[in-house]
């Protein structure tokens, strides 16, 4: 779900102005396979924060918050939900508190194993890239590290867990809320 485009803060930004997005192994292994030009980009930029295993792309101050590099005034955000990184692709406004709704246990479990599956894959691919003397922090090194990166991910998709089986690949719940403007929009 994505009502950035019209956050009922109505700053032009929501959430997004308060996050810089961070590209871990699991994003960047899929952005490298399915859509590397995007990944070309991303490691053009400017303002990065380029670690072992990440890079985060720094947003920039504007008025008393920021504005994240994907984010576009008219639009919200740029990216398809697909090629966002984690947090972004699977983030649902905090207003609309669907967690705490009854009949969406199912999902909160669901996305709790799959927060836990990211993470915990994450460590253990950055561990054996570092193992192997690969970083991101030195450009020569980065194809050696998305070739590298591109064989963990499809052994990790020749391996799945049960979880992932555990719910339909699509389907269509409606939650209803009255919305509140400016900050009496609570997030
Ligand atoms: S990448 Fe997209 S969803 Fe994530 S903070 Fe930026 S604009 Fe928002």
């Amino acid at each position: 779900m994505d009502l950035c485009a019209q956050c009922p803060r109505q700053d032009d930004k929501g959430c997004c102005g308060f996050y810089s997005p961070v590209f871990y192994p699991t994003d960047l292994a899929y952005l490298y396979i399915n859509e590397p030009e995007l990944l070309r980009h991303i490691f053009s930029l400017d303002r990065l924060t380029i670690l072992d295993a990440s890079v985060t792309v720094n947003n920039v101050i504007e008025g008393e918050s920021y504005r994240c590099r994907f984010h576009s005034q008219a639009g919200g955000c740029t990216l398809p939900q697909h090629l966002r990184e984690s947090v972004c692709r699977h983030f649902v406004c905090a207003g609309i508190g669907w967690m705490e709704e009854e009949g969406l246990q199912d999902w909160r479990d669901f996305f709790e194993n799959l927060t836990e599956y990211e993470i915990e894959t994450n460590n253990r691919w950055s561990e054996i890239l570092a193992a192997m003397g690969i970083t991101l922090r030195k450009p020569d090194l980065r194809d050696r590290f998305f070739s590298e990166l591109a064989k963990l991910y499809q052994e990790n998709l020749d391996n799945l867990p049960d979880f992932m089986k555990s719910m339909p690949k699509e389907e269509v719940r409606t939650l209803r809320r009255s919305l509140n403007f400016g900050t009496a929009w609570i997030l």
